[in-house]
């Protein structure tokens, strides 16, 4: 399976992180080894001294597909949860100055976290989605706020990437992206149901 990512889709994380608003989606790949195993704990790589939590919310790809027109898109998605893609932002940062690819600190191990699937209602709605750190919310945000919304993001992807039965996408994050540190506990929720939950370590 592929885990797709997309980058910026949100005008106020774009803005404070100091990036442009894109003009066609910022899209990157994750490994399958990034996948972190369930009910695992996040370890922190030895590597980095400043990894953010980035809570998205993410969908399941149901069958196979390229050059798919928006207007078919959603039939293409079955599945969507809350995930983390945590991001060793220091190293980003680092590799972003010098013009260079994302994927060492993105795509590490560990680095993409899933949570329970839920069924996808039959009609697009906007989907809330919420981070807690340690009890307290440090994101949120609205599926409504998508720079690209998800019929466009799939068509996007799939004049690229063939997407496959069990791909997922992670739509890109809310402002409110922060560190994180041993022992603190992340919780994720869609529509207010907690929906992943990983202790740092
Ligand atoms: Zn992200």
């Amino acid at each position: 399976m592929k885990i797709i990512c997309v980058g910026r889709n949100y005008r106020a994380h774009a803005e404070e992180l100091g990036n442009a608003v894109p003009e066609v989606p910022v899209i990157f790949c994750k490994p399958d080894s990034a996948l972190l195993p369930p009910r695992n704990p996040f370890v922190i790589p030895p590597w980095t001294q400043d990894v953010h939590h980035e809570i998205e919310w993410v969908v399941r790809i149901s069958k196979v597909g390229k050059y798919i027109e928006p207007r078919f898109a959603y039939s293409y998605i079955d599945a969507m949860t809350v995930g983390l893609d945590f991001t060793a932002r220091d190293l980003q940062t680092e590799l972003k100055n010098k013009g260079l690819p994302w994927e060492r600190a993105k795509g590490f191990d560990g680095s993409a976290v899933l949570g329970t699937w839920s069924d996808l209602p039959k009609t697009p709605q906007p989907h809330h989605i919420r981070l807690e750190k340690n009890g307290a919310t440090v994101q949120e945000g609205s599926t409504a706020d998508f720079l690209t919304p998800i019929e466009d993001l799939i068509s996007f992807v799939s004049q690229y990437f063939t997407l496959k039965k069990g791909d997922v996408i992670f739509t890109g994050t809310p402002a409110g992206v922060g560190p994180v540190h041993a022992g603190d506990c992340l919780e994720g929720f869609l529509n207010g149901e907690s929906r992943l939950r990983v202790n740092i370590r």
